[in-house]
């Protein structure tokens, strides 16, 4: 792959719009082709709406309306659920009195009403019912009863599916592919990627079978992350090793029918990988590929494709999961987005593609996939008499290249999606939000009120200059008002990758992690009395000063990364996503800190009160913090305990836990070189007993920020209770039971993606991790089976390597309490799945068992190991209580369409960070404040608005300001 498709990956916009500005069409020729587009827009206009069609769908219950994301959500459960009840429940909520009639138009009743009405016969022709539609809606609910209603809108989606999907099956596609003449076909197997080998194997034998019943000519569109479970850049040796053939051996097949292939393009974190593959497919084979303007490289990747001199038929669409692009480059904290902000910004580089793909006639065959008129006029004006075609979805866009074949005899090509109903969901919303939303353009060329002559300007021309990203979409870094985001690392990416593995290699080589000599008695002794004869000094400088420096320690930890990740591998044994995710987390905690001082430690508030009288509050720190961190997030609770007790103005004694005392060193390390005085902050090393103890024992130290275990933090509690002199403050985040609760309306694969993340990433070590799955005996055999797949699927290893999924088990002794609790589980539980890990080293290989509710554990453990119990909707209360009296309250997940059953969950749980329809894990600083009640923690929530004021001492000042003469301010007011 070029280096240049890398290099444009996330550069900023307007540098790329500014490349792509020579590629557009002069001025003589764009208004050529604005003439050309409103003379299509305007048949396309005047066409009579089809009767019930995808485009008419879209234009009213399309993503603009809420209702229409409503019903979607609805219709897609109803078509998936197992269980009538839970089917039964999800449409009583829906269909609940409290939405009907709130105004016709669009409302969900509306649309509802519409479909039962048009199952029935009653709606002649779409939305041209004479009456009302909700109260016909209403009378005919009264008349044939509830029931009927909804089987109703159950079959409506079903006919609605058939608007969209051109057939269950190849055979029938092909089929009904034939009557609509002049066309040719590339048909899209419907489905979600691929989570198990199994899930894996029967795409393979959907496509195989697909492309078997495919006529010559027509073509068959593949998405690789159907064909492996692992797409992903960090599995690139299996992709290669197993992916590859696959798609080798579907080529060959298609190949010997004269059938063509074409990759699909997915998410911009699988490009390069999809590339190379292709590259390497296409050096003996023949086959397409798709590419997607929105990508700030896709103009690289045609050169790229035009360099590469092969024959291959390129398919340019404007890309579909732009939205997931834009959220997930939030999340990652890139430095900027791999997609463009705006849509004209996608056009105009929409048409520099096709430019690319145009000026190599010789050997690339683009297929324009458009239903914008713009975009087809400037491709007929483009293209001259060079080969190409158009394509067009199914059910799409048809009044457009009706209008064009009369004046245009272009070829096109359908691309027509194959599968049973329930697949659509993921397709439908990929078209909502690709033609739903009211900026696009199927959706304004059937809104009358929207010029055609703006409809069909030039994409140059809707740019406002200078080019820049859309202010309303502010950068993955400037997230939030008063801070940075941390920056990430694109583990998607090769050269990343490749960069940290080398390191690491290095750094072990070169230095051995052997023991670290702990620090003395007296040496504790000493930077005690130096933190408290630090502390003033340190107090006094301003929040604003504390706060730089803290800030300046978050940057130096981004341009560690490397080092820190290396460090956190090494010693920590966690994987590279969540050693970035470590050092992030640093970093965050250390604006988040630095943001609150500055906002609450700064000046003094003035509080109301009498004449005459001025009244302050102003926070101080404590003294001497001692922080004593857990292994398991051996960078950044550790960093994130110093860092608010040194904002809130203490000084500190930080102590890491004995099993990473280099990471806490070298982050104290940066600390100080950020700024942070040396004898404000030290750290000492040693394990609890020896060091931990005295520290938290000695009188001297005014308040404790801990996390760890629950016995620990009572024992500290215990500790400094005996201690003479002034009661100390003490934050204690502790463990915790944590479970997801999963009802029959959730998706399996959405739910077995969130518990495999939240169960086994980090090896179970995280404190927030899933322990527990209640799942609903109406999805409990697909889930379960699902879990098993996915486990198997999982490579535990070394997590220096960057493949490894799971790392090992933090030490021998936390290993064989482990493997007891394993070993009880196998005599008297139903096993359900199990990772495979290494013979040698300290591993657990990532294990499931089903278990009855009175057997499943009521205290922490702290592995990879999963306890499933299924429950029914009625024993909901039972599992709710069972939750309580674990008295534990950290996390909980919730997966569930039903909006009635997350309410209710909510409202019974006493639990610190609840999550509903992801995974439980990864909470971020500021944003999911984080900390357990109960026997998990005291709070307040660390990354939170309130954890700094634990820190902190509070002091009034009262001055009697009429002491020198008078109350001045009533005396000198303004007359009136
Ligand atoms: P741990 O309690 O064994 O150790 C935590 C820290 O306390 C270590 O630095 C240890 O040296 C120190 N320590 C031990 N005994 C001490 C004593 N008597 N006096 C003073 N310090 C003492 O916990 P761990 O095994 O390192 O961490 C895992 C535990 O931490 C799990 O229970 C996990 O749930 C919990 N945890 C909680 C959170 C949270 O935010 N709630 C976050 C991470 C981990």
């Amino acid at each position: 792959m070029d280096e240049r498709i890398r290099q444009d990956h996330r550069i900023p916009e307007a540098e790329a719009l500014e490349r792509l500005r020579g590629l557009q069409p002069d001025a003589s020729t764009s208004r050529r082709i604005t003439e050309k587009a409103l003379r299509l827009a305007r048949d396309v206009r005047a066409a009579r709406p089809a009767g019930l069609s995808a485009e008419s769908f879209l234009r009213h219950y399309g993503l603009s309306t809420q209702e229409g994301v409503a019903l979607m959500c609805v219709a897609e459960a109803l078509l998936r659920i197992p269980d009538p009840e839970t089917a039964d429940a999800l449409l009583r909520e829906k269909l609940a009195a409290g939405n009907w009639g709130q105004g016709a138009e669009g409302s969900w009743a509306a649309s509802a009403a519409d479909w039962a009405l048009m199952l029935t016969g009653t709606l002649a022709r779409w939305r041209e019912a004479d009456e009302e539609p909700v109260a016909q809606l209403k009378r005919l609910a009264a008349r044939l009863g509830e029931p009927v209603v909804r089987t109703a809108v159950r079959q409506a989606m079903r006919i609605l599916a058939s608007q969209f999907v051109i057939g269950e099956t190849i055979a029938e596609a092909v089929t009904r592919g034939r009557a609509l003449e002049g066309y040719r076909f590339s048909y899209d197997m419907l489905g979600e990627a691929a989570r198990t080998a199994e899930d894996a194997a029967r795409y393979f034998e959907a496509y195989s079978g697909a492309i078997r019943g495919t006529p010559a000519g027509d073509g068959v569109s593949v998405k690789l992350s159907a064909l492996h479970p692992r797409f992903e850049e960090a599995k690139r040796a299996r992709i290669f090793a197993e992916l590859l053939p696959r798609v080798a051996e579907l080529v060959r097949i298609a190949a010997a029918r004269d059938v063509g292939i074409t990759i699909d393009a997915e998410e911009s974190e699988r490009l390069e990988l999809t590339l190379d593959l292709f590259e390497e497919l296409s050096r003996k084979l023949t086959l397409g590929l798709a590419v997607q303007a929105y990508q700030k490289r896709a103009a690289a990747v045609c050169d790229w494709l035009v360099g590469l001199r092969r024959r291959v038929s390129v398919r340019l669409v404007k890309g579909a999961y732009w939205d997931g692009e834009i959220k997930r480059a939030q999340q990652l904290g890139m430095p900027d987005y791999p997609v463009f902000t705006r849509k004209a910004a996608t056009d105009v580089s929409y048409v520099a593609c096709a430019r690319r793909l145009l000026s190599a006639p010789a050997t690339l065959y683009p297929a324009f996939a458009t239903h914008n008129c713009r975009t087809v006029a400037t491709i007929l004006e483009l293209a001259g008499d060079r080969p190409f075609e158009f394509q067009k979805l199914f059910g799409m866009g048809n009044a457009l290249y009706a209008a064009l074949a009369g004046s245009h005899p272009v070829a096109c090509r359908i691309y027509a999606p194959v599968g049973s109903f329930t697949d659509l969901l993921p397709y439908l919303v990929r078209r909502l939000l690709e033609n739903g939303a009211n900026t696009s353009f199927v959706h304004q060329i059937a809104d009358p009120a929207v010029p055609l002559e703006a409809l069909v300007a030039d994409p140059l021309e809707a740019l406002p200059e200078p080019y820049g990203p859309d202010p309303r979409i502010p950068l993955p870094r400037e997230l939030y008002p008063d801070r940075l985001n941390s920056l990430g690392l694109d583990l998607s990416r090769r050269d990343v990758l490749e960069s940290l593995q080398d390191r690491i290699r290095s750094d072990r080589k070169r230095e051995a992690l052997g023991e670290v000599a702990p620090t003395t008695a007296q040496e504790l002794d000493f930077s005690i009395a130096r933190a408290g004869a630090a502390f003033d000094t340190w107090n006094r400088v301003p929040a604003a000063g504390r706060a730089e420096a803290l800030e300046r320690g978050a940057d130096l930890m981004a341009q560690r990364m490397p080092e820190l990740v290396s460090l956190i591998v090494r010693e920590g044994g966690r994987t590279y996503a969540d050693a970035v995710s470590e050092v992030r987390e640093a970093a965050d905690f250390c604006r988040y800190y630095a943001a609150q001082a500055k906002r609450n430690f700064q000046d003094p508030s003035i509080l109301p009160g009498p004449a005459g009288e001025r009244n302050q509050l102003s926070l101080h720190g404590r003294g001497v913090f001692a922080c004593i961190a857990p292994w398991n997030f051996p960078l950044a609770i550790f960093t994130g305990q110093v860092a608010a007790a040194l904002a809130a103005g203490n000084t500190v004694i930080a102590k890491p836990a004995e099993q990473t005392p280099r990471i806490g060193f070298r982050a104290v390390e940066i600390l100080h070189q950020a700024g942070i005085p040396p004898d404000a902050l030290c750290c000492a090393v040693g394990d609890g007993e020896t060091v931990g103890a005295p520290l938290v024992a000695d009188p001297r130290i005014a308040g404790v920020a801990f996390t760890g275990s629950d016995e620990t933090a009572r024992r500290i509690n215990a500790a400094l209770a005996a201690r003479p002199g002034p009661i100390a403050t003490l934050i204690a985040e502790t463990g915790g039971v944590n479970a997801m609760l999963v009802d029959a309306s959730a998706p399996p694969e959405q739910v077995v993606d969130d518990v495999v993340t939240s169960a086994f990433q980090s090896a179970g070590q995280r404190c927030s991790a899933q322990r527990i799955l209640f799942v609903d005996e109406g999805c409990a055999a697909r889930v379960m089976r699902l879990i098993a797949g996915a486990l198997a699927e999982l490579k535990v290893g070394d997590p220096a390597e960057p493949d490894t999924d799971i790392g090992p088990i933090i030490d021998a002794p936390a290993r064989e309490v482990l493997a007891r609790h394993v070993a009880r589980l196998r005599t008297g539980s139903k096993p359900i799945g199990e990772a495979r890990a290494p013979a040698s080293g300290n591993y657990l290989a990532p294990v499931a068992f089903e278990l009855p509710i009175a057997a499943l554990p009521k205290v922490e453990v702290f592995g990879p190991i999963l306890h499933v119990c299924t429950y029914r909707q009625r024993e909901l209360d039972q599992v709710l209580r069972w939750i309580r009296d674990t008295g534990y309250g950290l996390t909980l997940g919730i997966h569930s369409r039903i909006q009635g059953f997350v309410d209710s969950v909510v409202r019974e749980a006493r639990v610190g960070n609840i999550y509903v329809n992801r995974s439980m894990i990864g909470a971020v600083v500021g944003v999911q404040p984080f900390g357990g009640e109960g026997l998990s923690g005291t709070g307040p929530k660390a990354g939170g608005p309130h954890y700094l004021f634990r820190f902190a001492t509070e002091r009034t000042l009262t001055v009697n300001t009429a002491a020198v003469g008078g109350v001045t301010e009533l005396l000198t007011r303004a007359p009136n």
